[in-house]
């Protein structure tokens, strides 16, 4: 039976726009040691904005913007509307029906376009060494800016790339900050690769980063995390962090993120508010030293 100073706490965070699925996630939380945290869209806003694109000589920016948007028209990451969005803003002509089109999560997308194979995606995705060459490793440049580098592919090898730049939410470093207070370790998970999560991390003030983590990855590093720790919580929007948000202790997801994460979370934070994480931890340690 579900204790009233339990249900009393439960409508508490309620209240505050925390929402737990049960008693006992707000006992774990209140027991946690570290706490991950995914970076696209929990600790950033999710509204990555295209900064830069680069072409290969024998196409032009146009040609590119509209390959490249043609594709990223079928994929739901943020990455992807941006891209369209910029795409469809800045070059006059009708997005092209690829075909055999492939959403392949935490890498990119490809199809075939008027017969053609094209990859918009990670450097991983689209041939690492190639993408390491283009025009003398810009992309490593691009991205100790904080940006994230998506490259472009087409039979011929790179085409060229695009970068974009997802801003930090105003809270992130204040809420990572007071979770510091609370004694936990703070980390962040993240598919984007080192250059640019070490930037992200910096200015949210978190202790350690992984980077270039496939979503299978993200479920590995956790289950580390899990075994030096005991108990962890992991706050995510995606898809891709469900199988993080199902191994952690407690998992958290953000409000407005995907579907799949919000099922999957023991707890949701209603309106995306991370500061709302540190006073759930409080309201819990509370709670636990009354029923104790
Ligand atoms: P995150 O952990 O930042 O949410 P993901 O695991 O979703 O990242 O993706 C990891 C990386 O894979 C992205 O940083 C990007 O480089 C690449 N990527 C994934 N999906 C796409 C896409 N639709 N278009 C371009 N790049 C993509
Ligand atoms: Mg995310």
């Amino acid at each position: 039976s579900v204790m009233p100073a339990t249900l009393s706490a439960i409508s508490n965070g309620a209240r505050r726009g925390i929402l737990f699925k049960g008693g006992v996630h707000l006992e774990n939380l209140g027991k946690i040691r570290a706490i991950a945290f995914d970076k696209t869209g929990t600790l950033t806003k999710g509204k990555p904005e295209v900064t830069d694109v680069m072409v290969r000589d024998d196409l032009s920016e146009e040609e590119l913007l509209l390959h490249a948007a043609s594709l990223e028209k079928y994929s739901h990451h943020p990455l992807a509307a941006a891209i369209v969005h910029y795409a469809v803003n800045k070059q006059g002509k009708p997005l092209i029906i690829p075909k055999n089109m492939e959403d392949v999560a935490g890498s990119g997308v490809q199809g075939s376009i008027e017969g053609h194979l094209w990859k918009v995606g990670n450097a991983g995705f689209v041939g690492r060494e190639d993408a390491e060459q283009f025009r003398e490793g810009i992309a490593d440049e691009l991205a100790k800016d904080g940006k994230t580098v998506v490259f472009v592919r087409d039979e011929l090898g790179i085409a060229g790339l695009i970068t974009l730049k997802d801003a930090v939410r105003c809270e992130s470093a204040d809420a990572v900050s007071s979770l510091h207070e609370e004694g936990l370790h703070t980390v962040m998970l993240t598919g984007d690769i080192s250059q640019t999560a070490v930037v992200i991390a910096k200015e949210s003030g978190i202790d350690s980063y992984y980077a270039s983590c496939l979503p299978e990855m993200k479920v590995e590093r956790l289950k580390e995390l899990k075994r030096r720790f005991k108990t962890i919580a992991m706050v995510g929007d995606g898809i891709n962090d469900a199988p993080a948000l199902a191994t952690a202790t407690v998992g958290i997801a953000m409000g407005q993120g995907t579907d799949v994460a919000l099922e999957t979370a023991d707890v949701v934070l209603m309106k995306n508010e991370l500061p709302k994480i540190a006073e759930a931890i409080r309201l819990s340690k509370k709670m636990n030293r009354i029923i104790k």
